[in-house]
């Protein structure tokens, strides 16, 4: 974990930017709740999950375990969010990073509307247009964006991408940088998205750091900080 604390950090310097701008959240689908509790203590504080189902179990596991964990502990949902899962995943996560259709904002809206909650959001965009990659169509990304935004329900907080997978470092910074600039963009024809609404998270075990030099906000980060899985 201190390793990793400290790339980002020459991350940051190298591209003149304050540590405090960047998230690290721990990606522990497959990580154990006894791995948790030590990251924890390691002074961790964000965690991101990918499948809700396996988030609620481990999120009630750990809750058993003594000392349960601190009050501050946030819980992200990174991977793609099916709408039959909507309700469960309003009431676990403090935020979502995964919507990527009108359908699915719609969904967590009326689950969050139910539940008395505003659930904040980002988009996620496709921004390499592989296939079999989720997230909406970099053209489609303002659009949907400005969807959330006007949701009762749902509050925008910013973009997130996957990059391009075992690509070249330029291939890697072309697509966050196009991240980078799709935010930007929205942001300037939305200038009441200036304070709340320019989150971005992208950067992953491998890219991190080239994230993070092009802007990241929030990092991703599973393998490098819990080990391979399996
Ligand atoms: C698994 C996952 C991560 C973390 O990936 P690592 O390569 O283990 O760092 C980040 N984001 C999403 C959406 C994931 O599914």
């Amino acid at each position: 974990m201190a390793d990793i604390r400290r790339r980002i950090a020459q991350a940051c310097a190298r591209s003149g930017r304050e540590v405090s701008s960047v998230t690290l959240i721990g990606v522990t689908k497959t990580v154990p709740p006894e791995r948790l509790r030590e990251a924890i203590a390691a002074g961790l504080t964000v965690f991101g999950e990918n499948r809700v189902q396996e988030a609620a179990a481990k999120i009630r596991a750990l809750h058993a375990l003594r000392p349960a964990p601190p009050a501050t502990i946030r819980w992200h949902l990174v991977g793609t969010l099916q709408r039959n899962k909507a309700c469960q995943a309003v009431e676990l996560f403090d935020l979502i990073h995964s919507v990527d259709s009108l359908a699915v904002a719609e969904a967590v809206a009326r689950q969050a509307r139910r539940l008395g909650k505003c659930q904040s959001a980002l988009v996620q965009v496709n921004v390499t247009g592989e296939a079999g990659q989720h997230g909406v169509r970099p053209e489609e990304a303002e659009a949907l964006a400005e969807a959330v935004a006007a949701m009762p329900g749902l509050a925008l907080w910013g973009f997130m991408t996957i990059g391009p997978l075992g690509a070249a470092p330029e291939t890697t910074r072309a697509a966050f940088r196009r991240l980078r600039q799709i935010r930007d963009d929205a942001v300037a024809r939305h200038p009441a998205w200036r304070d709340a609404g320019r989150e971005l998270s992208m950067g992953m075990s491998d890219d991190f750091e080239i994230a993070v030099e092009e802007g990241a906000t929030m990092v991703r980060v599973g393998r490098a900080l819990f080990g391979e899985r399996w």
